[in-house]
């Protein structure tokens, strides 16, 4: 395999436009990528030209606007290029205005009120910043979704504005410190977790055909608790997948660079190489779609719900994230010299604040009934937001804070910010404090809340325009300094003791934190909908307004999708956990009772002992009327589902979900004492430790 040859072999990138455009149509549009410039329709009609003719060497025959709406996945409709001139012959034809517009029949995505059916239009106007690429014979062109009237229907708009903002405003600081450079970029690496099962497993279940988890089944007698699976030998199956997963995204110039066991069994990883948050987005989204796909060919389903399992740890995704100049410096890198230590402590200071200020925003990014299974479940990060740096680092904040000389080596020296070295920070391996939902490893931030069936985007579009905002506020006071040290020394000092609280580098999941966190006054919004009020909040609107990121309506727009979101989710979980219990899990249970009172019966007319029988009938139908009970409950309080969006998101966290899980305690237990042949779904047992 040459994987030079293949990498990136299906994308658009700038190695080909490099080798197709002429060399004018080139600049222009490597204008447009780098600097935002508008694309003139002459520069685009040869684009499309181009692309085209390579997408049709490469054996493409469509191509499609592909997209992503606020349903979390990547859309697509699918137009060939087929065509017919003026003579009626048949030709392959596409436009400049194909490539920059395209108007899907857009009604039946989520707009949360912001585009009523009647007005359905909306439309998709290409991002020339993520290369095109060819999936399935298909030219795929990555657009953003907008309605007609302008308004922002999608996950990537908002990105690449929050990529604008932070850009702008990290230009702006890196003046202060005599740097010149064009753009900003915050860079991101996505690790994904997965988990892969066998497809037969999967079909046979309901649950986890309708909702992606598993809402029945009792602990099988092993779980994770011999850790032998993470880093452990990948079975030769999974094997064979990972390296066909590779192969996929490597073509499509996705870098995908590690793959590995993790805790759970039957739970994967792939980490990819940074890049852009735009590109990495993208990136992302088509790492999920393809794990899916190449899981299938190879006889697994591949699940990227938050918890698949119960009783084992889930999946989440962790967003890594640093800010990078264009001419390549890293802006989270410490550095060697005072003046790189002092940016570096600007940057930081910033980031730290950012965090702090906006904590319920990150929380809110992170939000959903899939993901409420994770925060706080002991396994990964809690729902509050705090900031892990590392001893050392944490060291040298307090002592800027407290103005007191740090302790490096044998000597105790003043830290003068501009003017002094820091002391070299070992790098720390981000796997030492697990527990900390957002640590800093050594020149990024390791954001670990993300739910495995994320799309990033709305992640990095809160880091990105919070951060953007605290450096602005920055910018805006030592512009204006006439000693710039000391006026950067005294802002740095004064902000970390701001926002001491939101440091913290002990266990994160301890319950002496939850304490420690309320004292501090850091927000613990344990489920969805607790976050998602405080979405529109007013400093929350008045941030997205300042950055140019979101209108309050199309804030007020999200925060209502986001909670119809989850109450479908929960809704859906409800009504198939009911069908299988009504369907599957009761007529079992009384197909088992009806077995054992027969042979009760018989045994007692040859005067036989009949006592065990007896005894586990009569403990099979105790737990059958009471699952009918629960049934019965769940049902009525399903039924009873508010129309309103807020008041129904919470019917579904403080009624529904309880209910449910007191019926799966039910279900569990019976499962516990059915005899397997009667059992109608596959156990834990099945299919977590499948041969
Ligand atoms: P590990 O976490 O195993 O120590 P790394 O820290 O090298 O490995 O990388 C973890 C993830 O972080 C990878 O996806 C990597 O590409 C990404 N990453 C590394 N540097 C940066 C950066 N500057 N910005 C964003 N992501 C980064
Ligand atoms: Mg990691």
């Amino acid at each position: 395999m040459n994987v030079p040859e293949m990498f990136a072999s299906m994308v658009f990138n700038d190695h080909v436009m490099r080798q197709m455009l002429p060399k004018k149509v080139y600049q222009s549009l490597q204008d447009t990528m780098t600097e935002g410039k508008a694309l003139d329709e002459d520069v685009a009609d040869i684009v499309a030209s181009a692309m085209k003719e390579w997408a049709i060497g490469k054996g493409a025959t469509h191509f499609t606007h592909w997209f992503q709406p606020m349903t979390g996945i990547t859309a697509e409709k699918h137009d060939s290029f087929l065509s017919v001139d003026k003579n009626g012959s048949v030709i392959m034809d596409f436009s400049g205005k194909e490539l920059t517009k395209g108007e899907p029949d857009a009604s039946s995505f989520p707009s949360g009120g912001l585009r009523a059916t009647f007005e359905a239009r909306g439309y998709t106007a290409w991002d020339p910043t993520s290369y095109a690429f060819i999936k399935d014979g298909t030219l795929c062109i990555p657009t953003a979704f907008c309605s007609y009237t302008g308004q922002i229907l999608d996950k990537k708009t908002p990105l690449l504005k929050s990529m604008d903002a932070i850009s702008k405003e990290a230009v702006r600081a890196l003046k202060l410190f005599g740097k010149n450079v064009k753009r900003v970029n915050s860079t991101v690496g996505a690790e994904q977790e997965y988990f892969l099962i066998d497809k037969n497993d999967y079909k046979k279940r309901l649950d986890l055909r309708l909702t992606g988890r598993t809402l029945l089944g009792a602990h099988a007698a092993k779980g994770q608790e011999m850790e032998d699976h993470y880093f452990g030998s990948i079975r030769p199956r999974v094997k064979a997948f990972m390296e066909e997963l590779d192969e996929e995204l490597w073509k499509l110039g996705v870098s995908a660079k590690t793959e590995h066991n993790e805790v759970a069994p039957c739970q994967h990883e792939m980490a990819p190489i940074f890049d852009n948050a735009n590109k990495a987005t993208d990136a992302n989204q088509l790492t999920m779609e393809m794990m899916k796909r190449v899981a299938e060919r190879h006889g697994f389903a591949c699940l990227l719900h938050e918890k698949p399992f119960e009783g084992i740890n889930g999946s989440g995704k962790h967003n890594n994230w640093a800010l990078s100049t264009d001419e390549g410096e890293n802006l989270l890198d410490p550095g060697k010299t005072p003046k790189d230590n002092a940016e570096f402590m600007l940057f930081l200071t910033a980031i730290i604040k950012a965090v702090d200020d906006y904590q319920d925003l990150l929380r809110i990014s992170v939000a959903s009934a899939g993901n409420d299974h994770r925060l706080g479940a002991n396994e990964a990060p809690p729902a509050i937001v705090s900031i892990f740096v590392g001893d050392e680092l944490e060291r040298v904040i307090d002592s800027i804070i407290d103005d007191k000389p740090l302790e490096v080596g044998r000597e105790r020296r003043h830290l003068d910010i501009g003017t002094s070295v820091l002391p070299k920070l070992a790098r720390d391996n981000s796997d030492r404090n697990r527990t900390s939902p957002f640590a800093f490893t050594g020149n990024k931030f390791e954001f670990r809340m993300p739910g495995s069936s994320f799309n990033i985007a709305c992640t990095n579009v809160m880091l990105n325009t919070a951060v953007a905002d605290a450096l602005k506020e920055f910018s805006d006071e030592l512009e204006k300094a006439d000693d710039f040290n000391s006026a950067l020394n005294a802002l740095v000092k004064r902000e970390l003791k701001q926002h001491r609280r939101i440091l913290f580098n002990g266990n994160g999941y301890s319950k002496e934190w939850e304490e420690e966190a309320e004292r501090r006054g850091l927000s613990n919004y344990k489920r969805t909908p607790d976050a998602l009020v405080h979405y529109t909040d007013k400093k929350n609107v008045e941030l997205f307004k300042r950055h140019s990121v979101y209108t309050r309506e199309e804030m007020e727009s999200r925060e209502e999708i986001s909670l119809e979101e989850y109450q479908k989710a929960i809704h859906i979980e409800a009504m198939t956990m009911l069908e299988m219990l009504k369907r599957q899990i009761l007529p079992a249970a009384l197909k088992f009772s009806s077995f054992l009172s027969s042979s009760i019966d018989e045994k007692k007319r040859i005067d036989m002992p009949s006592d065990a029988e007896s005894a586990l009938c009569r403990k099979v139908s105790l737990l059958s009327n009471e699952l009918l009970g629960k049934i019965e409950e769940l049902e009525e309080c399903v039924d009873a589902t508010p129309s309103d969006a807020k008041e129904a998101a919470f019917h579904a966290a403080d009624r529904i979900i309880p209910l449910m899980e007191d019926a799966r305690k039910v279900s569990d237990s019976l499962e516990a004492v059915t005899d397997k042949s009667f059992w109608p779904i596959p156990t834990y047992s099945d299919i977590l430790f499948y041969v």
